[in-house]
This record gives C-alpha cells, sequence and structure tokens, in this order.
C-alpha cells in the first residue's frame, strides 16, 4: 500500500527530478517490442472508452477463451468503470494479462506532470483497491507520451508499453484483409500488436481467428502475454 501522502510526494519528486532526466536515457524505458530471439509474439487489446455500449467485443473475448489464446488487455478507467462484470471475468482467465490505459483517455502531452500523474494512477489504484489486482504494464492513450509521462511512469513503478505493429482495426475503412495483411508483413519474433476489444473493431475477431490459425503458426510465432514476451528469450520453448 501506499502512504496517503503519495500523490503529494510524487508531485514533489516529480517537480525536482523532470529536469534531471534527459530523454535519450528515458526513451530507452518506452517497450515497443520483446527479444528478438523469442518465437513470440504479443497480441495486446486496448479498451479505451467508449460513449456507446456494450463498447466489449464479446465474440472476440469468446474466442480467445476457447482457443485458449494468451492477450494483453489494456483498460482505461473510464471503461472499468463501466464493465464491472467484464473486468471480473478478464481477470478471472488464466492466459490474460492486465494493464492500464489511463483513467478518462487523454492526450497526455497536453498536461503537466501532476496531472499525467492523477490520469495514468487513476486505474491502477482502482484495480487494485477494488478488485485486489495489482497491475504494473501502462499504455498511453493513442499512443501519445512525452518525456514527463516516461518520468511518471517510472516514478510510479510501471513499465511503460508501446508496440511495433498498428493492426489499424479502429478503421471502418480497413477490410480484414487489409488489417490481416499489415500485420503479416511486419510480424516477426518479439511483436507487440495493438488491437481493440471495446468493440471499435469491427473485423479484430476475423482477424485473430485468421492470424491464430494461419498467419502465425505459418510463421512460428506463438502468441504471449506481453510479460511472457518481455522475460522470454529462448528459441523453441
Ligand atoms: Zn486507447
Amino acid at each position: 500500500m501506499l502512504p496517503k501522502a503519495f500523490p503529494w510526494i510524487l508531485s514533489a519528486l516529480l517537480i525536482g527530478s523532470l529536469e534531471a532526466l534527459s530523454s535519450p536515457d528515458s526513451m530507452a524505458q518506452v517497450i515497443k517490442s520483446g527479444p528478438p530471439s523469442c518465437p513470440g509474439i504479443a497480441l495486446t487489446f486496448d479498451l479505451c472508452p467508449v460513449k456507446k455500449s456494450p463498447g466489449y467485443d464479446q465474440a472476440l473475448v469468446d474466442y480467445l477463451i476457447q482457443h485458449q489464446i494468451p492477450a494483453t488487455f489494456f483498460m482505461s478507467g473510464k471503461w472499468i468503470a463501466k464493465h464491472d462484470a467484464e473486468v471480473e471475468h478478464l481477470l478471472g482467465i488464466q492466459f490474460f494479462e492486465i494493464g492500464t490505459h489511463g483513467e478518462v483517455h487523454a492526450h497526455l502531452p497536453m498536461h503537466n506532470a501532476e496531472e499525467q500523474q492523477k490520469e495514468i494512477h487513476a486505474p491502477v489504484r482502482l484495480l487494485s483497491e477494488h478488485y485486489a489486482h495489482d497491475t504494473t504494464l501502462f499504455r498511453p492513450p493513442y499512443g501519445e507520451y512525452n518525456d514527463t509521462t516516461i518520468d511518471v511512469v517510472k516514478l510510479l513503478g510501471l513499465r511503460f508499453i508501446q508496440w511495433s505493429i498498428e493492426s489499424g482495426d479502429p478503421d471502418p475503412s480497413l477490410t480484414a484483409d487489409q488489417i490481416l495483411t499489415r500485420i503479416e508483413k511486419r510480424a516477426k519474433p518479439g511483436s507487440i500488436v495493438v488491437l481493440h476489444a471495446n468493440g471499435k473493431g469491427k473485423q479484430t475477431r476475423a482477424v485473430i481467428e485468421r492470424l491464430t490459425t494461419d498467419v502465425l503458426p505459418r510463421k512460428s510465432l506463438k502468441p504471449m502475454t506481453v510479460s511472457e514476451l518481455l522475460a522470454c528469450k529462448q528459441r523453441n520453448p
């Protein structure tokens, strides 16, 4: 548990430390892929807030569970607040990993250190206090960040997870074939793919089915959670 004065301590630390941290050093903290020696790939699904319900791709999640496909979900605080049953369900699946994705899906670079800290920390605290689940993986909304974001993430003890492959799945103009081609062209050992599980990706379920039954086996790439991918070093696990 963090002491009650933690946000204030953190703010003081931030003010003191921001200038001390230079950007080339900080950039090393942003993880875009796993080790290239690992024959694995991480399928990650963002749960950004949505205005219209259900805001949850049940068919996609059912498919992942039915076929025991490891996956990592990045939940925003606003999404968690509207999806209590879904959060419990996802937390209960052994081969799923949960990370956070900001509280209100803010454009982080437009905010100061204290505001960024609130945006990043709120869903981490919610998962811990309300669901007794500690999360360490963080992905910034829109993939947007600046040096302050990197410093805040570091001070909160989180791991900063971006991606190496943008599937483009929320784009309604892309067909399943086009999304699949984008992923197939770039997929290699250690890749992290960003997709969505909030219902915005109309083709996501179809893409995942073809990816896991055809594309990835052909490339000898095994789906892993982000943590598994980052800890994986050997070929033929
Ligand atoms: Zn998002």
